[in-house]
């Protein structure tokens, strides 16, 4: 999650009552994906007993087969989890950890050198390519078995948010594993190296058991996701290697959760950071007169605060989840005559200012909001200006909300959601993402994004002091991603890749 985003408090993003906002079918561009079909449960069942069993073996004589396949079987056991490859997988997660990829300035080529090796240590084709330069982006993949399929893209990114080391138990790059509550305490450890790592870790398994995707799956680590992904994703996108890479689907980072479900986003609220400012005649202390600056800018500040409330209320009465409403905070104020030791006491200033960060669902119509705006908290009548610092969207480039359909109408849905059930995971309702990550870029271009993070029972630590996450969270989501990745990169042959089937 971006380092530029309001931070809510705790005690809100745990509850999550449920969305409110339509999700019309019509969301998505890409007919491949979102065509809707009947999807019987059966298929879905024939499906999971399919991945469960089949070994994807090459073709060879019956006899060796039946030898093999017990042999087999032993060995995909003893690669998908044993207590050693546990306590490697773990050690190789604190090592990315210790690299210090902190913002204003990440050591990316320490990070990608790390990765290179793990992407090589598991198999996976590397390259190293740079947007922006000196910004590495290192994208891998593992080669699908019907490459004209749309690809999955499995995203995170290697820059942290900076800490204040004094105030960390152990130092944010320590990577300390506290053996009686088995938490490893490190600066992305949430936010989110334990994704990056976990998807390597889930591949590794996969490859050592015998499994061969049908699609291709690619790895990508970003950098700059923290300062707003303008010198990551953002050209990433928009260049022709990622066009080649005909991607289907992307996952993209989520929250922890402190409960039992994991969470699952399928859209952001976009940010709109606006100043603005008052205008009126100066004046005398004393004097009582209408249209001061001051009091012009105090009557916004009043209305803008009515609007808040109500949003607020929604949440704190549970008819909204957070997600799903208008926030409004105010980030400064600016105003007064200032003097060596302070203000000026009986001057009235000309001029006042206010900053507000504001994050807007894409299921709000904006312009009802920015006729609220020109017409009650900014209007000319009071010599009121405003100015955007920051307009995000909340329309894809195709003029619909930026959302990814979080329901059976987009048939990556249930193939992910089953998957997740499979792992011995549960998902709570879907929801959209408080703040900002770069899974926007993606929507943007109408291609589906799910925010995912698997990690329950573990408190929303991002950015703040102590950020942890527990050993076993983290093995857990190695299996979690196993399940997933491989419901995701298997071919349906009646569902999800219908249109490309008949290209074949
Ligand atoms: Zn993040």
């Amino acid at each position: 999650m971006q380092n530029t985003n309001t931070i809510v408090p705790r005690q809100l993003l745990i509850t999550v009552s449920g969305c409110h906002c339509p999700l019309p079918g019509s969301h998505h561009h890409n007919s491949r994906v979102q065509r809707p079909s009947s999807s019987p449960p059966l298929s879905l069942y024939l499906a999971s007993l399919r991945s469960r069993f089949s070994m994807r073996m090459p073709p060879m004589a019956g006899l060796t087969k039946i030898l093999l396949f017990p042999l087999l079987l032993l060995f995909s056991a003893a690669a998908a989890s044993s207590p050693s490859s546990d306590a490697e997988a773990v050690s190789r997660f604190q090592e990315y950890l210790r690299i210090d990829t902190a913002q204003p300035a990440p050591d990316y080529a320490a990070a990608v050198a790390f990765l290179r090796d793990q992407a090589a240590a598991a198999g996976l084709e590397a390259r190293t390519l740079e947007p922006v330069a000196g910004k590495p982006l290192l994208l891998l993949r593992w080669p699908g078995r019907r490459p004209s399929l749309p690809a999955i893209l499995l995203n995170s990114h290697t820059d942290v948010v900076p800490s204040e080391p004094k105030k960390w138990k152990h130092g944010p790059f320590s990577a300390a594993l506290d053996e009686s509550s088995g938490r490893i305490y490190a600066r992305g450890s949430q936010d989110m190296k334990c994704v990056g790592m976990q998807y390597l870790e889930a591949i590794r398994r996969l490859r050592n058991a015998g499994f061969v995707p049908d699609r291709n799956i690619y790895i990508t680590f970003v950098p700059d996701e923290e300062i707003g992904g303008h010198e990551g994703v953002e050209p990433f996108v928009a260049s022709k290697e990622f066009k080649e890479l005909n991607v289907g689907l992307v996952l993209d980072e989520g929250l922890a959760s402190p409960g039992e479900e994991y969470r699952v986003f399928y859209a952001e609220r976009s940010p709109w950071w606006l100043s603005i400012k008052a205008k009126g005649a100066p004046g005398h202390g004393a004097k009582l007169y209408d249209g001061s600056a001051m009091e012009n800018l105090m009557k916004s500040v009043e209305a803008i605060r009515r609007f808040r409330t109500a949003q607020f209320d929604l949440v704190k009465s549970g008819e909204k989840a957070e997600g799903d409403v208008v926030s409004v905070n105010f980030v400064y104020l600016k105003a007064g005559t200032p003097t060596p030791t302070g203000f000026v006491m009986n001057l009235q200033p000309s001029e006042a200012e206010v900053g507000i960060d504001i994050r807007i669902p894409p299921s709000v119509h904006t312009e009802a909001l920015e006729r609220r705006l020109v017409e009650e908290w900014a209007p000319a009548s009071r010599n009121l200006t405003f100015e955007f610092k920051q307009k995000g969207s909340v329309l894809d480039n195709f003029g619909k909300p930026a959302m990814t359909t979080a329901d059976s109408s987009n048939l990556w849905w249930p193939v992910f959601e089953e998957a997740v059930k499979r792992a011995g995971g549960k998902l709570s309702k879907p929801e959209i993402f408080p703040a900002s990550t770069d899974a926007r870029y993606f929507r943007e271009l109408g291609i589906p994004a799910f925010g995912f993070s698997p990690m329950a029972n573990t408190p929303i630590l991002l950015h703040d002091h102590n950020e942890f996450l527990s050993k076993d969270e983290y093995l857990k989501g190695i299996g979690i991603y196993e399940s997933i990745i491989k419901a995701l990169s298997t071919h349906e042959a009646d569902a999800i890749d219908s249109e490309s089937r008949a290209e074949l």
